[in-house]
């Protein structure tokens, strides 16, 4: 079990700690695959533009995969890049022999209709796990390449032996890439499923049924005590700036305030998730941090789906029915 007792009473599940578990049977996998058959899985990731924070998501996907030895490469398009220039560019990597993955960073600059680069990848070489195909086979039970940031979210969950199957898992968000599939993925863990979002009446009402409440909303500290039963499990999936020093007092208790401010004051904001984490952990019994929670599975998620994208398009990966 991979967590650490706080004094609040929540205990603290460590993204950290079970991204590098995930990492080190990733990097054991790679070398295995290299030693018994004599292939690297090969992801190519591609980034348009100069979004800052897709250069920083970019760096670390590719420096990861060096470090697990997945061979990496990195393609750079100008931010004027052309539908169909990157239509292309995804045809080419679709049909080359040695890539296994495909990833391409969103956000695309506005010329560039994104679910159409989706819908052009090889789903095999999915290692996002958007493409509609993988969407379908997901919602059907199958198993398939699927979205890193929930698959990370029920890694927390199993390494920290929290029971899903027969819980009540409520999900606050709908996205395409966090709230839906997590839905799909605690439904094939057995879990009752209810997902909410801005037009749900009586938020709270809902929420305080969880014993898992995932949060996937997009707004800094917006789960309060109010939402959460006593003892649930709450997963932050929420990346959120806040540079207001009062709006951080109201976030952070004695232990943290402090360090909290000084980043403030260094970078100018602190990264906070969409729960209270003060008010979170007086109540919840378990409890993902931000920053060093979800954030740091995602990475480690797209290592696994790169490898396991390697296995499928090589039939060494048994498509299976999940067990009921
Ligand atoms: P989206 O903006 O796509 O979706 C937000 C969801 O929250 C929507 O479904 C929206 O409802 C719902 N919502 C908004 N306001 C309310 C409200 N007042 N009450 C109830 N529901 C509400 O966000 P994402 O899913 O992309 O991301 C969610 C969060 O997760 C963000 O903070 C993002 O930064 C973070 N994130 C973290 C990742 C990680 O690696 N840890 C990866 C991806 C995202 P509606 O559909 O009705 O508009």
């Amino acid at each position: 079990m991979i967590a650490e007792t706080i004094k609040n009473s929540a205990r603290i599940l460590s993204g950290a700690a079970i991204a590098e578990e995930i990492k080190t049977e990733v990097f054991g996998e790679v070398k295995k695959l290299e030693e018994e058959y004599g292939f690297r899985p090969y992801l190519v990731v591609v980034r348009v533009g100069e979004d800052k924070a897709s250069a920083v998501y970019v760096g670390s996907k590719v420096k990861t995969s060096e470090e697990l030895g997945i061979i990496s490469e990195h393609r750079h398009l100008p931010a004027e890049t052309l539908q169909e220039e990157l239509l292309q560019i995804v045809d080419d990597l679709n049909c080359r022999e040695d890539v296994d993955g495909i990833l391409i960073q969103f956000p695309l600059p506005k010329q560039i209709d994104e679910s159409a680069i989706l819908e052009k990848i090889n789903p095999e070489k999915d290692v996002d796990g958007f493409h509609p195909v993988n969407v379908g086979k997901l919602s059907q039970g199958q198993k398939t390449l699927a979205p890193c940031t929930p698959a990370g979210v029920i890694e927390i969950l199993k390494r920290s032996e929290i029971e899903i199957a027969g819980k009540h898992a409520v999900i606050v968000g709908r996205s395409n890439i966090v709230g839906k599939p997590m839905a799909m993925l605690l439904l094939q863990e057995n879990a009752t499923v209810t997902i909410c979002h801005s037009r749900t009446k009586n938020l709270a009402e809902i929420t305080n049924q969880a014993d898992i409440l995932v949060a996937a909303i997009g707004r800094a500290g917006f789960i309060r005590g109010e939402h959460i039963k006593e003892g649930a499990t709450v997963i932050d999936v929420g990346i959120n700036n806040v540079s207001d020093a009062d709006f951080a007092r109201e976030l952070f208790d004695d232990a943290e305030i402090e360090k909290r401010l000084n980043t403030i004051e260094k970078r100018g904001f602190t990264l906070v998730g969409d729960v209270n984490p003060k008010e979170a952990k007086a109540k919840a019994a378990n409890f993902t941090p931000v920053p060093g929670g979800v954030g740091l599975l995602t990475v480690a998620m797209l290592m696994k789906n790169t490898v396991d994208a390697a296995k499928m398009r090589r039939k060494m990966w048994k498509s299976e029915k999940v067990k009921k």
